[in-house]
């Protein structure tokens, strides 16, 4: 049998479901990279995603390539052999920032923390007091492995202290939950399309401010990665124009739009809708009998992971849930594999119905009901 692309429910870890007028925009008519529409285009995205990001940021872009690329972009940038960053890692998101700072020649000290909590900012304070010229630290926002909610608060207050750059992936909670970068005095975050924003996988916002972007046009060394080396590609996306690479430009039509989606719903109540669905998901699940995983009071609304009864072949039933109910959810990674679910409730995959829809499958397949 022929397998043919279906109308799915997104409901997994990303990619979320997208808004049909985001479909629409990516079927505008191509223009070139430099067309007069298209650099207004790419300004107004600008603007947007600085509303988004809650910040003032010159340097604000989108990267070409997936949430990764973004989360490659800043440490290609920041980091040099041999200096040195603290990440927090208590997740796959964590542990794949530990992988890419090693590969920029980075000595890279790990704050480990259990699956399923959030990274303790004393742990951090405690490694900055006992390495002394830590360049940057850097942690998760959203942990897509785990469905914690890292705070960001004292983390931000404890690198600065020390004079250390402080690095977000924001990846899963840009569009989401507030990602407040000028308040945070974040340094330097990036996200991806894909996920809370509502557009499909391919861009990478990033922003950076000051502090950072003069590290990146000070460094001793070039950016080994010519295609994501910012001093470069900032030519392209400020007044210069200068050509880098050819801008996937059916993706920003679609991002611009997906954004457009966002601020025209308003930042507070897109927020809101998320913490009200994911709460309404969590209590159906509890309701049920099952066990969130990550810690009470660390709970993200877009994404949730879940255990199942032990009885359960996790594989089949999220193949049952596919093929009979049409909505795809994600199995569970490490510790959570072959055990638990993780449940997306990200951008316009958000809605009280879908929570609706998505219980009434797990009862029917669970023989709850
Ligand atoms: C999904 C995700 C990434 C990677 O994004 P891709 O679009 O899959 O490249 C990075 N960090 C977090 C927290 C994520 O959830």
């Amino acid at each position: 049998m022929r397998i043919t692309a279906q109308n799915r429910l997104l409901l997994g870890p990303g990619p979320s479901t997208v808004h049909p007028e985001v479909l629409k925009a990516m079927s505008t008519p191509l223009v070139g990279h430099l067309d007069p529409y298209f650099l207004q285009v790419m300004n107004q995205l600008q603007n947007q995603l600085r509303q988004v990001f809650q910040t003032e940021n010159q340097l604000t872009i989108a990267m070409s390539g997936t949430g990764s690329a973004g989360m490659e972009t800043v440490m290609v940038n920041l980091l040099e052999p041999g200096d040195k960053i603290i990440i927090g890692i208590c997740g796959v998101f964590g542990e794949r920032m530990k992988d890419v700072a090693e590969r920029c020649g980075a000595e890279v000290i790990p704050v480990y923390e259990e699956w399923g909590r959030a990274i303790d900012p004393e742990q951090i304070e405690k490694t900055l007091s006992s390495h002394p010229g830590v360049k940057a630290v850097a942690v998760v926002h959203a942990e897509t492995s785990t469905g914690v909610w890292q705070p960001l608060e004292d983390i931000a207050r404890i690198a600065h202290s020390h004079g250390a750059l402080f690095i977000v992936d924001a990846v899963t909670s840009l569009g989401g939950i507030p990602v407040e970068v000028d308040k945070l005095q974040i340094d330097a975050c990036y996200s991806g399309t894909q996920k809370c924003i509502g557009a499909p996988p391919g861009l990478a916002p990033v922003t950076m401010n000051k502090a950072a972007m003069d590290k990146v046009m000070h460094r001793k060394t070039k950016v080994q990665s010519w295609y994501l080396d910012l001093n470069m590609i900032s030519n392209y996306w400020g007044a210069d124009r200068f050509y880098h690479h050819t801008a996937p430009i059916s993706m920003i039509f679609g991002l611009h739009e997906a954004l457009r989606l966002i601020l025209e719903e308003g930042l507070e109540v897109t927020f809101r809708r998320h913490a009200e669905n994911g709460q309404f998901l969590h209590n159906e699940l509890e309701a049920m009998g099952l066990e969130l995983f990550a810690a009470k009071g660390y709970r993200l609304p877009e994404l949730t992971a879940v255990r199942l009864p032990e009885s359960v072949d996790e594989g089949k039933l999220r193949r049952q849930l596919l093929d009979e109910y049409g909505i795809e959810v994600g199995g569970g990674l490490g510790p959570l594999k072959g055990k638990a679910w993780r449940i997306g409730l990200m951008g316009y995959s958000s809605t009280r119905s879908n929570v609706t829809l998505l219980i009434q499958a797990m009862k029917d397949l669970l023989g709850r009901g």
